[in-house]
């Protein structure tokens, strides 16, 4: 029915604020006055799947040694079968009667959007959650992480550098929700509205 991408620097609160949608989502879905289709909410995320932190510590792809500025920052090889994991995981988990949540990084542009097209394709509503937190706090955050999945200093530095930010400009991160890490709450209202609502008729449309 739907599918919400959360993006985010590593360790900069994607889980809790994924969490804390679903624990909205489902108390909006069990509340006795809600009308509408039953509804599923999923989450998917990296940490699930069992994707080592390790498959994203990146690479550095040498240029020419007279022209070290051609050195360049690229995907470790071992990136693209994660993402392919990822991208499986989320079409077996996609349909018309779940809120399906990826949290995951996302920090590839190309890669949002072959998620978007593959949503579209089924016709399922998309909204993205961006998590947004200081590079030292999702520093500070990574090394008192308690849950097993912290990021090496170096593949959290990597990652950092090649983060690619959402935009609500591209129709593919759209609508854009952008929550700072001060925000003790999410807007799960407005975020429920863009999943459910909103689905404007042109002006002429029926008639
Ligand atoms: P991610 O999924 O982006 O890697 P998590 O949600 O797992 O990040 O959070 C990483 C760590 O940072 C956790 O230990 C979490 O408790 C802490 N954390 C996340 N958001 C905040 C916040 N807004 N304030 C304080 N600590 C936070
Ligand atoms: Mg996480």
């Amino acid at each position: 029915m739907a599918l919400i991408t959360v993006s985010g620097y590593p360790s900069s609160g994607k889980t809790r604020r994924a969490g804390q949608l679903k624990t909205a989502f489902e108390a909006r879905l069990q509340d006795p006055t809600y009308v509408g289709p039953k509804l599923k909410v999923v989450v998917l995320s990296d940490d699930e799947l069992n994707i080592s932190r390790d498959a994203y510590k990146g690479a550095f792809v040498f240029g020419f040694d007279l022209w070290p500025e051609t050195d360049v920052l690229a995907d470790s090889r071992s990136e693209k079968p994660a993402r392919g994991a990822l991208f499986t995981a989320m079409q077996r988990q996609m349909g018309t009667d779940t809120i399906l949540i990826v949290d995951a990084l996302n920090y590839i542009k190309g890669f949002r959007y072959q998620m978007y097209c593959a949503a579209r394709e089924l016709k399922l509503r998309v909204c993205t959650v961006y998590a947004v937190a200081t590079t030292d706090l999702c520093k500070e955050w990574n090394k008192s992480r308690l849950d097993g999945h912290a990021y090496t200093e170096e593949t959290l530095d990597n990652l950092l550098l090649r983060y690619e930010e959402p935009s609500s400009m591209v129709r593919w991160d759209s609508p854009l929700f952008t929550i700072p890490w001060i925000d003790a709450e999410i807007p799960a209202d407005d975020i429920w509205k863009a999943i459910t609502e909103g689905n404007v008729k042109p002006p002429n449309a029926g008639t």
